[in-house]
């Protein structure tokens, strides 16, 4: 297998954390990785399982360092990625589900040209409004910010590989799980091609060869 880093984008609400948990729940060959970020937890939230919570000063220290393979200001707070993130879960042989707003994919890319973008749609305004509001985990001020915020979010979908409404949920789970297994098998991604089909054309030859009435 051949890991490669699948990056997951839509405004808030948009469906990123639940069908990313869908994907390290279900398969084996996925594993997330654990975005740093400024902004406070929220109830159930977990240090280190859903991010890691860091001060501002650790955060900026990190930067400074070239820890973070992308990192921007999202909502005002500062999100990355650590590149001991994405290496972390590579080496277990898993791909790497990243749950990144526009500016970060647009960054990582520049590192990891590899990846694989993927834009979550919601289905409607209306909709996207209701699952933002039902999660009931942002006061009114911060849920505006991230309703203006996701105006911005959606202009960047050209920059996207594949586009998925999330609209039925396992819907929606079932066509990130394809794109999965498509990519998975492109032929750029897979190792040696040449020499696997150079010896079955030996294997070929040789049968031909010891063929019934050859
Ligand atoms: P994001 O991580 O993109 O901000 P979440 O994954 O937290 O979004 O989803 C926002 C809310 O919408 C959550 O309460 C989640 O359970 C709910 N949700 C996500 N996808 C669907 C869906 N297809 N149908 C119904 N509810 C959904
Ligand atoms: P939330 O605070 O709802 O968990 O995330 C808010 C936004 O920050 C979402 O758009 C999410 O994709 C983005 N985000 C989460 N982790 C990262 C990260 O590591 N890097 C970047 N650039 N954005 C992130």
């Amino acid at each position: 297998m051949n890991p490669f880093p699948i990056i997951l984008s839509s405004p808030s609400g948009g469906g990123k954390t639940t069908i990313a948990r869908m994907l390290v729940d279900r398969r084996p060959d996925v594993g997330y990785s654990v975005s740093c970020t400024t902004r406070s937890p929220r109830p159930g939230e977990v240090q280190g399982r859903d991010y890691h919570f860091l001060s501002p000063e650790d955060f900026g220290g990190r930067v400074e360092r070239g820890e973070f393979a992308e990192h921007a200001h999202v909502h005002g707070n500062r999100y990355g990625t650590l590149r001991e993130e994405v290496d972390r879960v590579f080496a277990s042989g898993r791909h790497v589900i990243m749950d990144i707003d526009v500016q970060g994919a647009r960054q990582f890319m520049a590192s990891y040209p590899e990846s694989v973008l993927v834009f979550l749609l919601p289905p409607s305004a209306d909709v996207l409004v209701g699952r933002l509001t039902g999660r009931k985990t942002e006061d009114r001020a911060t849920t505006l910010k991230r309703l203006q915020g996701a105006r911005d979010e959606l202009a960047e979908v050209g920059q996207y590989q594949y586009v998925v409404v999330n609209d039925d949920l396992e819907t929606a789970y079932r066509q990130v799980a394809s794109i999965v297994e498509a990519e998975a098998v492109r032929h750029a991604r897979l190792p040696r091609t040449a020499e696997r089909v150079r010896h079955i054309v030996g294997a070929l030859n040789d049968l031909i060869q010891q063929f019934p009435g050859n």
